[in-house]
């Protein structure tokens, strides 16, 4: 029987999150609020309608919800306010410390919006809220890996014309299905020539090559997800032997139906097998989840004691990408 989770001691830790979607942190009410500023029929017209619009029988039924709330973030002023709110959000849960990922090319491409008033927007919004809470943050860019990588090559040049100074990573997030056949990395090399290393997601939905992938053609230095690795011995060895931290988020696994139920969740062999494991909730409103539910559910499905919790906070803040 495991002991209650002593969800204040772990509000008290100093944590980071550093995988949150900023497009995922859209809640009911902002949801209807921007539907509304922009003339646009929302997706259902009660917050309870969205929270039950808020769930997904897979990734595609996801991803497809979710550039319906991408594309409800119109104006600089949406950004800087859902990047002001979440800050808030994470504040409250004891986080001293966010990355946001972006859908960079999405945006650019699909949204034909231009990136430096979303950047500014975003920056706008951290910068006030850091220094009403104290806090750090930084940005990841993602590529949106269902376009082609040429689009999102220009789409990332404009992002890196841009200002770079709050740019912590680039990243990627979407599915796999054409990461071998088009050069995405070539995204990756040029920002690395910018001294901007790279993350990605893998290994959520596919397997261990997905996250060997991410780690040896985008020279990942952190993975999202991960969940994948466990099935392959070499790919788990890979990741210790060079320390490269995953950024798991079961409750979006669970929403996701990227495992079964938590029996089927491998966060506990991970944690055996010694990977670094940080804990993150990916698009908390979406998936009815916070950050301390996911520290709930590593004490509940881990069996972890006060300890193993100041381990995993202490996982995130040693992960963070913080620019010297
Ligand atoms: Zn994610």
């Amino acid at each position: 029987m495991t002991t209650p989770f002593p969800r204040e001691l772990v509000r008290a830790l100093p944590k980071a999150e550093l995988h949150v979607h900023l497009e995922g942190t859209v809640d009911a009410p902002t949801l209807l609020a921007l539907a509304e500023r922009h003339d646009v029929t929302p997706p259902a017209v009660t917050e309870a309608g969205v929270d039950e619009w808020y769930k997904f029988d897979g990734f595609p039924m996801f991803l497809e919800r979710y550039f319906v709330v991408r594309d409800l973030l119109q104006d600089p002023e949406d950004f800087e306010y859902i990047a002001e709110q979440y800050m808030a959000t994470a504040h409250a849960q004891g986080t001293v410390h966010v990355e946001f990922h972006v859908s960079a090319s999405g945006h650019i491409l699909e949204g034909g919006k231009a990136w430096a008033p979303i950047h500014d927007g975003i920056v706008a919004g951290c910068q006030r809220a850091a220094a009403t809470h104290g806090m750090t943050w930084g940005l990841i860019p993602d590529i949106s890996p269902h376009l082609p990588a040429v689009d999102c090559a220009r789409a990332f040049d404009e992002v890196f014309a841009h200002n770079l100074d709050h740019v912590l990573a680039i990243g990627m997030g979407g599915p796999a299905d054409r990461w071998a056949t088009d050069r995405y990395q070539d995204i990756y090399a040029k920002a690395r020539s910018l001294g901007i290393p790279g993350v990605s997601h893998a290994g959520e939905h596919g397997g261990a090559d997905e996250v060997r992938f991410a780690v040896e053609e985008f020279q990942a230095v952190r993975i999202q997800h991960g969940i994948g690795t466990m099935h392959d011995p070499s790919v788990v060895e890979l990741l210790v032997d060079r320390g490269i931290p995953c950024d798991v988020c079961p409750g979006s696994n669970l929403a996701l139906h990227a495992v079964a139920n938590a029996e089927a969740h491998p966060l506990s062999a991970m944690l055996d097998a010694g990977i670094t494991v940080t804990l993150s909730t990916d698009d908390p409103p979406m998936f009815q989840t916070s950050l301390l539910d996911e520290y709930e559910r590593a004490w509940n499905w881990c069996s972890l004691d006060m300890a193993g919790m100041e381990a995993l906070a202490q996982n995130s803040l040693d992960a963070r990408l913080i620019k010297p």
